[in-house]
């Protein structure tokens, strides 16, 4: 099926917002910047920089300079990035309704801003945080999940943040509390409610293990060495999240186990 030119417009245009707020959001959470600030500047120094900054993929691929003040270069990959997130629109818009292929647009968009960066930076962004409750507050008011499966997908995600944080708390590793990772979780159980969090959290945790003892046989085994958490809780809610997208009894088919 082919869809209609204006749902293809309208993914067009989320495609557009979302990969030109990516790098911009990079600069200013690195920066501490306030959210608010819509002019683009230097993610290494904060200088402003020109608005063509802001323009996706073509910025970074052509007419993104060095900063004058501190020399420093955005890389290509930002270009990449960028080029994902509008196909990914693109292709939302065109497998699902509007109102759900925005919900799962701005959570990919999210969950690859706090992938960059937690895999470059140890850090989880509040502002994609904040883009992932704002999607799971539309799927609550449109009825893509209810408000007691939201809450029920909160409480397994309490559940599992005890997980995250008990270990540091007493004794392993370095002090510092993974809060980031904490907020990611239950950020994202609002908008999978209890069973896909189930999944989610389970997908997760065997994706995280398996990366700690393949990584182990080429850095060695330590307690004290950290994987980040929060790439694999995006990458498994993208997996399920997709499912959704796809089959609108996907749910149910996962909690009967009738496909
Ligand atoms: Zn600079």
């Amino acid at each position: 099926m082919i869809p209609a030119p204006e749902i293809i417009f309208m993914g067009v245009l989320v495609g557009i917002i979302l990969a030109s707020s990516l790098t911009h959001l990079f600069a200013i959470s690195s920066l501490g910047i306030s959210v608010f600030s819509k002019s683009p500047v230097c993610e290494s120094c904060a200088d402003p920089q020109p608005y063509s900054r802001r323009i996706p993929i073509l910025a970074t691929l052509f007419f993104s300079k060095k900063c004058p003040v501190c020399g420093h270069e955005p890389p290509r990959l930002y270009a990449f990035l960028e080029m994902v997130i509008f196909a990914f629109s693109i292709w939302a818009f065109s497998a699902a309704k509007p109102v759900l292929a925005l919900q799962i647009s701005v959570l990919g968009f999210a969950l690859l801003g706090v992938t960059y960066m937690d895999l470059k930076k140890w850090i989880i962004p509040n502002v994609f945080i904040l883009y992932i409750l704002a999607v799971a507050l539309l799927a609550m008011v449109v009825g893509t999940v209810s408000i007691a499966h939201a809450l029920s997908g909160l409480l397994v995600a309490s559940v599992v943040s005890l997980f995250i944080i008990l270990p540091q708390k007493f004794g392993s590793g370095d002090k510092t509390l993974a809060l980031g990772d904490v907020k990611l979780c239950l950020a994202v159980a609002l908008w999978l409610g209890w069973i896909l969090s189930a999944y989610v959290f389970f997908l997760a945790s065997v994706l995280a293990i398996l990366t700690w003892m393949l990584s182990g046989f080429f850095k060695g085994f330590s307690a004290r060495r950290r994987v980040p958490f929060g790439p694999f809780v995006a990458l498994s809610t993208m997996i399920f999240g997709i499912g959704r997208v796809l089959d609108p009894q996907f749910v149910t088919h996962l909690l009967t186990y009738r496909f």
